[in-house]
């Protein structure tokens, strides 16, 4: 067992520093609410010995037992729902999303994913070879999980935490936060995060998953919130700076997109993020780590999408490859 690091943020509140190995997110954060009868878990990191072996020391420490604690899951990425299966028992609940599991459980989703890969201009030398080294073809849930779907509003209980879901589709179709209104704690999971910007990409569907994001921004931006509890890194403090923040980061993204497909022949979507600047070691795209690039490509194509969405960019090419240009 490797040791853990745990905080206690707050009576019968914990985070746990679950580890993830050689991944520039570096962590993820699960959260513990110790209460009777049953404590709950707020997403668990990779299914992989590096976390598994964290979280049961985690566990020992806290006294927690399988069979008294329910998880929730903020969204269906590996290093959120990687472990559930493995550190719940049969007495637990697991609290998801139906539009998550439903991606989850797609048994094409790998070949989905491949062909929507190539379409947008991917390398097909480099999609199996990226597909093979993607965290939710590795360290995903081994089994069909029994998941209890909950939505937009549902209530949970545990000690004095009340906590309410708050759907907040963008960095997933089904993405869920929880909020204690009376303590004004938000966890946030992916959707807000403090020292990286959440990855925003689109690979197995139509949909506008930037605009979303943006609205699902504006509704967390009502909500009087005195701290963020993040999936990952550092908890915030000042929630409607962050949020402002990470609009102005998309709208200059989305200024950059623009630039870049205005000038010249149309485009791929691959060939829009070798062109975008992005906050990396390496300087130039052919040095990008391959699943760099994997994740570059998806978040153009989130913003190329919300640029097609609100009629700024057309979509053209032959059917087997989509090639963008400016309407
Ligand atoms: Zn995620």
């Amino acid at each position: 067992m490797t040791e853990a690091v745990i905080e206690k943020l707050d009576q019968d509140l914990y985070r746990v520093e679950v580890p993830l190995p050689r991944n520039p997110l570096k962590a993820t954060n699960s959260y513990i609410i110790k209460s009777q009868p049953r404590n709950l878990v707020i997403d668990t990191g990779m299914n992989r010995e590096e976390c598994k072996s964290v979280l049961l020391d985690a566990f020992q420490r806290l006294d927690i037992k399988p069979r008294e604690t329910d998880f929730f899951v903020t969204h269906l990425h590996a290093d959120h729902v990687g472990l559930v299966e493995v550190l719940s028992a049969e007495e637990s609940k697991i609290f998801f999303n139906r539009p998550d599991a439903e991606v989850l459980g797609m048994k094409n989703l790998w070949q989905v994913v491949c062909e929507l890969a190539g379409k947008h201009g991917f390398p097909a030398e480099l999609v199996e070879q990226a597909i093979d080294s993607h965290p939710g073809q590795r360290y995903s849930p081994s089994g069909n999980v029994d998941f209890t779907m909950l939505e937009d509003g549902d209530l949970l209980h545990y000690g004095d935490y009340h906590l309410r879901c708050v759907v907040t589709p963008g960095h997933t179709g089904g993405h869920t936060c929880l909020y204690d209104s009376e303590l004004q704690y938000f966890f946030s999971g992916d959707h807000i995060l403090g020292d990286i910007t959440p990855n925003i990409s689109t690979w197995v569907d139509d949909r506008d998953p930037l605009g979303d994001y943006f609205a699902s921004l504006d509704k967390v931006y009502e909500m009087p919130v005195k701290l963020v509890l993040p999936g990952h890194r550092s908890m915030i403090k000042d929630c409607r700076r962050r949020i402002k923040e990470l609009k102005e980061h998309h709208r200059l993204r989305l200024a950059e997109v623009v630039e870049i497909i205005g000038g010249g022949k149309p485009k791929s979507a691959y060939e829009v993020a070798a062109e975008m600047t992005w906050d990396l070691v390496a300087e130039r795209w052919e040095d990008f780590p391959l699943m760099q690039k994997w994740f570059a490509t998806g978040e153009a194509l989130a913003h190329i999408r919300h640029l097609e969405f609100t009629g700024k960019v057309k979509r053209g090419g032959d059917g087997n490859k989509e090639l963008y240009t400016l309407n």
